[in-house]
Parts: structure tokens; C-alpha cells; sequence
């Protein structure tokens, strides 16, 4: 028997976009080990020590068991050389014949940033695609549209400090005590220490997080933008807009406050489906405090009008010079643990590496030069809805899903079958061995997971931390960014696909951040440049940009009132008012709305095997107030049959009614997470259409129309 031992590491959270710091202790025997206990990491700025109960239960939900540890050809154990081959040979043999479009990669926010680069350089500057999308489509990507709309570059303003010394916080679309529960903590402590900060929830749910608030506004789901228009109409009619900070420092306020003439508070009230109270009280609050941080995550993301919701957040901060300085800012918050290390690298289908952009020419040549790639795609790839139809019509025969789970987690499952279906190769890439798109696939690569993984996550306060891998690759796993680099030598990609260790990758990646960066751009690691193996084994979290006028980081941006557009200047975004796309109608007469449970995550691959966390909400329920209740006849744990425009006849969603007066009338609530997997019938991916936001792509997941039948 080989003698143990046991160790000390510290890593990041796998889960939410908070990214705190975990210390654990595992035991190592041989060539396997064991995760025998965590705690939050003392000194880690996210979370000072703090974990939610998903984080504390890591050692519970990190067995081997259920991992994927060989690869599979159609359903056949082989050789990793046979695996690398059979998908390098479809690759190639797929783009000589139809193109390299006909080709795309479907990945992940839980991808480290490593992988995440490689993945991009394979795809935009040697395939010349740049049909690498991922699903933090579904996450943020109105976000970061409507931060390029007003800033010129997808540019988090604010850190978390900011929730602690804001005088109003407003969170908008957020359920954070059970979404980023670290972070609610801390503002649950702040508002504690300091009675005087308000805090507003605007939620068309009265959720956990309302418990703690001033003020909730139970607003008609997808009416934001009128609210927030209505926010500047009143700014601007009681002179409080900072006239000094608009003339300096932005462009379009005119044109912008013209589109709000109409969003009086009686207008807004009506449209929203509040009192002119509520809606007077929100306004004043917000125009008497000096400091306002508005906190906004997917009620505000994932909708048709997800982009306009969110610049209608910016402007009114932009107005009151709300910008920059302590405890204010538009702050979004990402769901993922590194939805915001993968837009770093170029993981979304418009953008390029390192926050640059594919149709900016010069952009393209900087990093085709630095990469000294064959190619540069020329032109954006095909976003997340797309591109699964593209796959459904025939036009990309062969795609690579990464570290996700479209067949439970995009809108339109049966759509998403039928694609993955008609596919000429579905190439998934996991760690577990069974999951809805597991089971969809052609050839299936065993990666290594969150315990074995070595590299860096970004958070939603554009901190970066490391992930360190603190136990043995088990069975035949591993690293994603390995097998990428794996598979573009096998297509004949040698030369830019040389790493043999992830912090060599974190380097090219710092250095292409640098190339022919004189300010203009955002982000900038120059400072991390050059990096010994030791020191990045080491690398504390530390906020980008990293360059020499800032060593240890930034925590605010535009504290100087310079912006990243051509002028310097942040822009204003006028907008109109549009309702959600999927109406309900005499035949769908209720609204849907999803989102996450407390202690599970995305599709429970990985917390559905806790008991413990299993515990709170065991099984997936349709949360509607009594009076609905009442009206449809049904009391709490009565069967619904749930259908939509979409859904299939011979796969029905059933879910039990759970009884909520936080809900408003008409309107219900059902969890994400269930799948074929665990709950045939809990699956409410069969109820979204493919509507989405126009600018973003990001799907309508918070807004179904759906009919209910008792069973
Ligand atoms: Fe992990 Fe998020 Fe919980 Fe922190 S708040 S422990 S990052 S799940």
C-alpha cells in the first residue's frame, strides 16, 4: 500500500460568477487522491472567507463516480489517438469540401480562460471561422452589448466594494440571495453596519433577496426600459442631472432624453403595472442619494430587449455622473465562474481576442500577426440560436460542444435534438459520462474537472484568480485546453499550438492584450507579461487592467471620465419601449418565468449528486399565487401539463404546483435545472421559442407564453 499524504491548495469557486477563493485539503495516494474538506479563503476579495452552502458542499459533489474517464466512438471505448483523429479528419475533411463556416465549436463559461484561448485561436485564426460561440450567450452577452454601445468596450465599471459603500443600491432582475449568495452576504453585513443605505429590488417576483429591501417594484415583466426612462425624464425634470459630467464626458443626452419626453410617472406606473407611488419613491430615491450602484444579472439579460434594458440602466448613471467613483455604477453580474474570462478571450462569435473586434481590420491584423495564423475570420460567427439552427438546416455538419449542456439549457429542446440529431458529428467534450448532450453525441472526450484543473477564472469585478489543480487526472482525462491543442496538430496546426503547460498559454494571452496597446483598448495584462512558472502558481486575484501605470490593478474604471469609443466619449442610447416577443394570447394565456434554485447549479451534473444539497427544493415545481391557483382549480402539488407554441406533443412538461403569493397574477415561475436526466418531465427547455435580443442574441428565457391543463 502506497503511503498518503495530505495537502494544502487554494482555488476558485467552480460555480457563480462571484469566484470566491476556497481552501481545501485533500489526501494523495499514488496516482489517485481524495478532496477531503474546504473553507473559504480568508483573504480572497470576493468572499473574505464566506462560502454559500453550494461551495461548502465541494467535497460532497467531487467524487469520481459518474466522471467520464476514456473516450468513446459511438459508444465504442478507444484510444485518445483514434478520438483526436476521427475529429480532426471530419474537421478537415468538412471545411475542404463545404468551408470553414461549416465547422463550429459550441463552449462554456466553466471553461478556464486557457482553454478558452486556445479554443478561439484554433477556430477564428486557423480554421478562419468564427463560429466559436458559448453559453454565456445565455448569460450576459446583452451585458456586454450594451457596455460596447456606451463605454466603446465591454468594460465592468464597478468592484464589489462598491456594494458595501453605496448610499442606494438597486438590484434589478436579481435574485442574488440565492444566485450570488456570497454577495448578498456582504450586502446583507453592509446594510446592516450602515441602516441608512437603501436598497431597492425591481422583480417581477417577490423573491428571497426582497426580504432585505426598502423598496420592491414588482414591475410587468420586460417594462425596464420604461422604467428607466422614466428614471432620466424625472432626473432631467428635476434638475438633477449633473449638466457639468454630461458636457464633459458623454454624447447623445439631447436625442436620448428626447425618446423619454413620453415616460412621465403615470405613464411609467401604467406601463409597468406599478403605483405612481412605488415608482415615485424609486425616482426620488435615486435622485437624492450622491451614490447609486445599480446591480443587474439576467431579469435584465435574458430578453428581446435585454441590450436596450441595460443601456437604459447605463444612461441614467452617465446623467448623474453615477460613474467611476465609490459606490456607484452600472454593475452586471455574471451567472458563470468565468463567463467573463471566456469574453476575455474571444469566447462569444462576435468579437475577437482580447476585447478586440472582427470587423475592425486593424484589429484583425494585430492578432493574426501575433499569432502568426494562417487565417483571421473576417466576419462574426454565428451566435448561440443560430447556430444550432445552422446545424438543424445542414449548414454546419460538424460542431464541438465544450463543458456544456445545450440539450437542457437553450431555448427549444426539441430543436436542439433534431440539430444535434441530424448532425454529420456531434463532438461533445465533459466530465461527466451522462448527460442530456453526453448522450447526443458521436465521439465523447473525457476532460479533466474542477479539482484537476489548472489555470484562471475571471469574476463579474474583472478580478482574476487562479484555479489550481490539487488532485491526480483520473482515469484517462484531460485538460481541455490539451485536447484542443491535441486536435489542431492532428488538423496540422503544429506551429501555434505548442503549449505544454497552461501558464504558457496564460502568457501568449497577456502578451496579445499588450500588442499594440497604447490605452485605447481596455484590457491590458502587460503587467502579468512574462510570468515564471512559480510566480503564476502564485498569482494572487488581481483586477484588470494590469499594466505599468497600474501594477496591482484597477479597481474602478473611468474614474477619469474617459471612455473607449472613438471620441473618449460615453454614448447616451436613446431607445423605445418593445414588449416581449413570445405574447401570451387566448390560447397561452400565462406568462413563464425561469431561473435558478439556491443550492443547485446549471443542469446538475455536479450538485444534483448531493444529498444535502438536493434537500431544499427536491424536485421542480410551477410556482403561482393562490388566486390562480384558485381560478385553475388546483391546490399545491396538483400535476399542470405545461405547453407552449413549441413544445412537442409526445414530450410533455408536467411540474407540481407550489403556491407563491410573491408571484404576480398570471404569471408563474419554474427552476432551470431539471432534465431528461433526473426528471423526464421537469424539462421547461421545451417551453422557449428562439426569440431573442436582436443585438445580443441572447434568448427570451424569463418571458414564455404557455397554456396549463390539469393531469
Ligand atoms: Fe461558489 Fe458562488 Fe457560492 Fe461563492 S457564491 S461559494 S462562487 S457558488
Amino acid at each position: 500500500k502506497q503511503p498518503s499524504c495530505s495537502q494544502l491548495s487554494t482555488t476558485t469557486c467552480p460555480y457563480c460568477g462571484v469566484g470566491c477563493g476556497v481552501d481545501v485539503t485533500s489526501e494523495l495516494q499514488g496516482n489517485t487522491g481524495q478532496l477531503l474538506s474546504v473553507k473559504g479563503t480568508a483573504d480572497h476579495p470576493a468572499n473574505f472567507g464566506r462560502l454559500c452552502v453550494k461551495g461548502s458542499k465541494l467535497a460532497e459533489t467531487n467524487s469520481t463516480q459518474g466522471r467520464l474517464l476514456a473516450p468513446l466512438v459511438n459508444g465504442e471505448t478507444v484510444q485518445w489517438s483514434e478520438a483526436i483523429a476521427t475529429i480532426a479528419d471530419k474537421f478537415s475533411d468538412v471545411i475542404k469540401q463545404h468551408g470553414p463556416d461549416a465547422v463550429a465549436f459550441y463552449v462554456s463559461g466553466q471553461l478556464l480562460t486557457e482553454d478558452y484561448y486556445v479554443a478561439n485561436k484554433l477556430m477564428k485564426g486557423y480554421i478562419g471561422s468564427a463560429n466559436i460561440d458559448t453559453n454565456s450567450r445565455l448569460c450576459m452577452s446583452s451585458a456586454v452589448a450594451a457596455y460596447k454601445r456606451a463605454f466603446g468596450a465591454d468594460t465592468v465599471p464597478c468592484c464589489y466594494e462598491d456594494l458595501e459603500q453605496t448610499e442606494l443600491l438597486v438590484l434589478v432582475g436579481s435574485n442574488a440571495a440565492w444566485t450570488h449568495p456570497v454577495l448578498f452576504q456582504r450586502i446583507e453585513r453592509a446594510k446592516k453596519i450602515n441602516p441608512n443605505m437603501r436598497l431597492v429590488f425591481i422583480d417581477p417576483r417577490r423573491t428571497a433577496s426582497c426580504e432585505a429591501g426598502d423598496l420592491h417594484l414588482p414591475l410587468k415583466p420586460g417594462s425596464d426600459v420604461a422604467l428607466f426612462n422614466g428614471l432620466l425624464h424625472y432626473l432631467a425634470k428635476n434638475d438633477v442631472v449633473e449638466q457639468e459630467y454630461i458636457h464633459a464626458f458623454t454624447q447623445g443626452f439631447t436625442d436620448t432624453l428626447g425618446a423619454c419626453e413620453p415616460w412621465t410617472l403615470d405613464a411609467v406606473a401604467q406601463h409597468c403595472d406599478l403605483s405612481v407611488t412605488q415608482v415615485e419613491q424609486f425616482y426620488t430615491m435615486f435622485a437624492s442619494s450622491d451614490s447609486a450602484l445599480s446591480f443587474y444579472s439576467m431579469g435584465v439579460n435574458q430578453s428581446t430587449s435585454g441590450v436596450d434594458k441595460a443601456n437604459a440602466i447605463i444612461n441614467c448613471h452617465l446623467a448623474t455622473g453615477k460613474m467611476g467613483r465609490q459606490g456607484c455604477g452600472p454593475f452586471s453580474i455574471t451567472g458563470q465562474p468565468n463567463a467573463m474570462g471566456g469574453r476575455e478571450v474571444g469566447g462569444l462569435a462576435n468579437m475577437l481576442a482580447c476585447h478586440m473586434d472582427i470587423d475592425n481590420s486593424e484589429h484583425r491584423s494585430i492578432v493574426q500577426d501575433y499569432w502568426q495564423s494562417p487565417r483571421i475570420a473576417t466576419q462574426p460567427g454565428l451566435k448561440a440560436v443560430d447556430l444550432f439552427d445552422a446545424i438543424e438546416q445542414g449548414s454546419v455538419k460538424a460542431v464541438w460542444i465544450m463543458a456544456t449542456n445545450p440539450m437542457v439549457s437553450m431555448p427549444n429542446r426539441h430543436k436542439i435534438k433534431a440539430a444535434l440529431e441530424k448532425c454529420e458529428m456531434v463532438v461533445v467534450s465533459d466530465c461527466v459520462a451522462n448527460n442530456d448532450t453526453v448522450n447526443m453525441a458521436d465521439v465523447v472526450l473525457p476532460a479533466t474537472g474542477w479539482s484537476e484543473k489548472n489555470g484562471t477564472v475571471t469574476n463579474s469585478e474583472r478580478r482574476i484568480s487562479r484555479q489550481r489543480g490539487f488532485l491526480p487526472p483520473p482515469g484517462q482525462t484531460r485538460h481541455d485546453w490539451q485536447i484542443i491543442c491535441d486536435v489542431a496538430k492532428a488538423m496540422g496546426f503544429s506551429a501555434g499550438f505548442n503549449f505544454s503547460t497552461a501558464s504558457e498559454i496564460f502568457a501568449e494571452y497577456c502578451g496579445l492584450t499588450a500588442e499594440k496597446n497604447n490605452g485605447n483598448r481596455d484590457l491590458d495584462l502587460s503587467g502579468l507579461c512574462g510570468l515564471t512558472q512559480g510566480q503564476y502558481d502564485n498569482l494572487m486575484p488581481i483586477q484588470w487592467p494590469v499594466n505599468q501605470a497600474n501594477p496591482q490593478g484597477v479597481k474602478r474604471m473611468f474614474s477619469d471620465g474617459r471612455y473607449f469609443t472613438p471620441s473618449k466619449k460615453a454614448q447616451f442610447i436613446a431607445l423605445e419601449v418593445r414588449t416581449p416577443e413570445q405574447l401570451t394570447s387566448s390560447d397561452f394565456p400565462f406568462v413563464l418565468n425561469s431561473g435558478r434554485v439556491r443550492d443547485q447549479w446549471h443542469t446538475m451534473t455536479r450538485t444534483g449528486t448531493s444529498a444535502d444539497l438536493t434537500r431544499h427544493i427536491p424536485y421542480a415545481t410551477l410556482s403561482m399565487h393562490s388566486r390562480d391557483a384558485a381560478q385553475l382549480a388546483v391546490k399545491s402539488g396538483d400535476l399542470l401539463a405545461l405547453s407552449s407554441t413549441v413544445s412537442p406533443s409526445d414530450s410533455q412538461v408536467i411540474l407540481p404546483v407550489q403556491i407563491d403569493d410573491g408571484q404576480r397574477l398570471g404569471e408563474f415561475f419554474a427552476p432551470i435545472h431539471w432534465s431528461e436526466q433526473n426528471a423526464s418531465s421537469a424539462n421547461i427547455s421545451h417551453l422557449y421559442t428562439d426569440a431573442n435580443d436582436r443585438i445580443s442574441g441572447q434568448p427570451e428565457l424569463k418571458h414564455a407564453a404557455i397554456s396549463v391543463t390539469k393531469v
